[in-house]
């Protein structure tokens, strides 16, 4: 390059993609797994559970100004927010299993951008027809009466897509129903407008128009998973030695050699919703949606030969077929050591909250002594200690819950506020109780410096009990 010469733009503009409408098996696999993720992202905040009166209805619930989240009969208090690491955790170990199994397979069936894109060139399928049509309307420099309604009904089908989304989105934060009627009605707090007008226009423009262009450039997961797959890792690629040469003809320019399998239809090219040809060997772009393996399949029915031009298949069995042995049987590429360390790592945290979830009680207590000052010395001689002491009454009721001690000899147990030991916790509440344990003058406790106390909580109504341990502070010496 000399120096006159202009230099090279770093920015290619984005050529749209219109891909054609495929049938098969995996477009139909497709089509289920985007009916049962929409599906549950709409209809889950509707969803009713009856935790009592004094709780929520909603079966699934973000209730941020209460820090809980409910989740069916599962309720997670703030302090439980081990839970939701764990489940994280756990869609880690998922996300890389599948992807040392199956290579981008989250990509190709269940990432919402896949699946909210797929939904979006169905209703431009439905308003403009299939790829050629699109293509000519695209092409069409002007812009009549009709490329106006047809451009006019997608976007404003879209939006609605995307209202529907970022409406559903809000409803998971409060309780639907109610937050339905305040939407309407203009009373809903300004987040609320605000998070829906945000997610409307995401999906809108990462739907309708950015589409693969967040795979290939804002999704850093393409980078990530290309440690997690190796040789035999299951992914969609081309049977070059079958395919090629290829050509429309049987008979090659070139006496003696004849066409491979491919025709060069480009009937997987024109399906991509990656606008990438698979034969061409693997791509970044590449989501493994397995579109054009049903493309190249229908193709090859037609033509009487075998399916599998274009197939799901590893490195390990590229190189297996090209030296003439029969691939692997697939269970030897899914069960795999380093699928089973995935699998066993994600089964031993799933145990391991379950088990947590399971010995979980309803009643809690933390208790912080007050150690400015350590200990106070009343008018009699006497030692007290100071301890707030947190309930938690995780039930939808208010329980009566009783505190006592076991520590010392001759310790006595006092709440501010409170004649006797019992106090009412409110159903579903965090109730802050300042305690005073005492030590009469003559008691050892009241001598030794530290004292070890373990402060009870039990639940009136059924017995249920709980303990934290603590320690009493006492004057440090027999003076
Ligand atoms: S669909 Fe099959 S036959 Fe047609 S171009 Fe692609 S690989 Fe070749
Ligand atoms: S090349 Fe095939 S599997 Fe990859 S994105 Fe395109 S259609 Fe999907």
């Amino acid at each position: 390059m000399s120096d006159s010469d202009p230099a090279p733009s770093l920015y290619a503009p984005r050529e749209p993609i219109f891909p054609r409408r495929v049938s098969g098996l995996f477009r139909t696999l497709k089509w289920y797994i985007l009916a049962g993720t929409l599906g549950i992202y709409y209809i889950t905040p509707w969803l009713r559970w009856d935790r009592g009166p004094a709780l929520p209805d909603q079966a699934v619930l973000l209730d941020l100004a209460n820090r809980r989240f409910y989740f069916f009969w599962i309720e997670i208090w703030p302090h439980e927010f081990y839970f939701v690491a764990g489940l994280l955790i756990m869609a880690g170990l998922g996300l890389f299993l599948f992807t040392s199994a199956l290579g981008r397979v989250w990509c190709g069936y269940a990432c919402p951008q896949t699946v909210w894109t797929d939904l979006f060139i169905l209703v431009e399928r439905w308003i403009e027809g299939d790829r050629n049509a699109r293509l000519r309307l695209h092409r069409q420099t002007t812009m009549d009466f009709r490329k106006a309604r047809l451009r006019i009904t997608k976007w404003v089908s879209w939006l609605l897509i995307g209202l529907a989304t970022g409406g559903a989105w809000v409803f998971y934060f409060a309780d639907a129903p109610t937050l339905l009627q305040d939407l309407i009605a203009g009373n809903a707090h300004p987040v609320a407008y605000t998070t829906m007008a945000i997610l409307t226009g995401t999906t809108f423009l990462f739907g309708g128009f950015a589409r693969e262009q967040i795979c290939i450039y804002a999704c850093p997961w393409p980078r990530i998973q290309a440690a997690m797959v190796d040789e035999d890792t299951l992914t969609v690629g081309y049977r070059e030695w079958r395919g090629e040469p290829r050509g429309k003809t049987r008979q090659t320019d070139e006496p003696g050699l004849v066409h491979g399998d491919c025709i060069d239809c480009m009937a997987c090219a024109n399906v991509c919703p990656m606008g990438i040809d698979i034969r061409d060997g693997q791509q970044l772009e590449c989501i493994t949606c397995a579109l054009c393996i049903d493309a190249c399949d229908d193709v090859m029915e037609r033509l009487g030969k075998p399916r599998g031009l274009i197939d799901y298949m590893a490195l390990s069995d590229e190189m297996n077929e090209r030296s003439g042995q029969p691939p692997k049987n697939i269970w030897r590429h899914v069960l795999r050591p380093r699928t089973t360390m995935y699998t066993v790592l994600w089964g031993g945290v799933g145990l391991a909250l379950l088990f947590a979830l399971f010995i979980r009680s309803d009643i809690e207590l933390t208790v912080a002594p007050v150690r400015n000052p350590t200990f106070v010395t009343l008018s009699d001689g006497a030692i007290r200690n100071t301890y707030d002491v947190r309930l938690r009454n995780k039930t939808g009721e208010p329980r009566l819950f009783e505190l006592s001690i076991k520590g010392g000899r001759d310790m006595e147990l006092n709440l501010e506020g409170v004649d006797g030991t019992i106090v009412t916790v409110p159903a579903d509440t965090s109730f802050l109780q300042r305690v005073y344990i005492s030590a009469p003058k003559s008691a050892a406790t009241a001598a030794a410096r530290s004292t070890p106390v373990r402060i009870w909580v039990a639940d009136i109504g059924n017995g249920e009990r709980a303990h934290k341990d603590t320690s009493f502070n006492g004057r440090g010496s027999d003076k």
